[in-house]
């Protein structure tokens, strides 16, 4: 893919209000907090921002990004190639307390007076995009372990629990449909 090194600095609220947009790569090496957390320096992370204003007037950026990357496969502790992708939208603020009042579909992304660094957006996502352990699938796993076929052993227990969105819901007065 023929692109540029995502710039590094942005002053956000300027080109949402532009509607403009960026994207470009970074290598895991770009990223302080994100490279500690994988097998190896190789890899490439495409990412793709957008920049507008909705109708309530709030400065929103939409974060698409992919990565394929190597981790470590907690099984046979060799590496492996995880593909990450994720998508979302933030709402850029100035305040903690203007962040408490955001819509829920919306996260908020705290930039004061200076550019945002959009480095450190990316490794956020990144970070959260991750999962919590990887593994080889099982015929190329260097560690052959038999898999136990457990037919779904945590469905007993989750049927116990009260949904507490249920209790909430015959709380409420009755609403006529
Ligand atoms: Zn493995």
């Amino acid at each position: 893919m023929l692109a540029d090194r995502l710039p590094i600095t942005l002053d956000v609220r300027k080109a949402a209000m532009r509607g403009s947009g960026v994207s470009g790569y970074l290598k895991p090496l770009d990223l302080k907090r994100f490279r500690p957390l994988l097998a190896s320096d190789e890899g490439l992370i495409n990412v793709e921002m957008s920049f507008y204003r909705d109708e309530e007037r709030r400065y929103l950026l939409s974060v698409v990004l992919e990565a394929d990357v190597e981790v470590t496969c907690q099984r046979c502790l060799e590496p492996l190639m995880e593909h990450l992708a994720s998508s979302s939208k933030l709402a850029v603020v100035w305040t903690d307390e203007e962040a408490a009042h955001l819509p829920k579909y919306l996260d908020p992304l705290l930039v004061g007076e200076t550019p945002c660094d959009l480095w450190q957006v990316v490794e956020d996502e990144l970070i959260l995009a991750l999962p919590a352990f990887s593994y080889h699938a099982a015929d190329v796993c260097k560690l052959n372990v038999e898999i136990d076929s457990d037919p779904a052993p945590h469905k007993a227990g989750r049927a116990e629990k009260p949904n507490p969105f249920n209790v909430l819901g015959q709380l409420k007065p009755g609403k006529k449909h």
